[in-house]
């Protein structure tokens, strides 16, 4: 359960052109391992930056060498306002992680 493939796979995202390299597909043996895109017949991602959705679909698989082109794409761009949201929830994540992690070291310091 919620298991996939990484895609050997990048774009700049149509929307804010921030690298898009964290491709996932459930086509194929779902155990966490990398694939080239032309073995799947769905990929996807969407932008960590603006939550922009991309997805590729092959509907027809070709007699020859797939490329992209082959692929039907669909982009999916947020509203600014769930863009705005996205950001917001994502700064407030990196605050937890990063933030937390920097309290307990100095609370370890601060120790007998
Ligand atoms: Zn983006």
């Amino acid at each position: 359960m919620g298991m996939y493939d990484d895609i050997k796979f990048e774009i700049k995202c149509p929307n804010c052109k921030n690298k898009m390299d964290n491709f996932q597909s459930k086509n194929g043996p779902c155990i966490m391992i990398e694939l080239n895109f032309y073995q799947v017949d769905r990929f996807y991602a969407s932008c960590l930056n603006c939550n922009t959705w991309v997805e590729f679909n092959l509907y027809n698989r070709p007699n020859k060498k797939i490329t992209i082109n082959d692929y039907n794409k669909t982009v999916k761009i947020p509203t600014p306002e769930e863009q705005e949201a996205h950001r917001k929830k994502y700064e407030e994540f990196a605050k937890l992680i990063y933030g937390s992690k920097n309290k307990n070291a100095n609370q370890e310091g601060d120790g007998k």
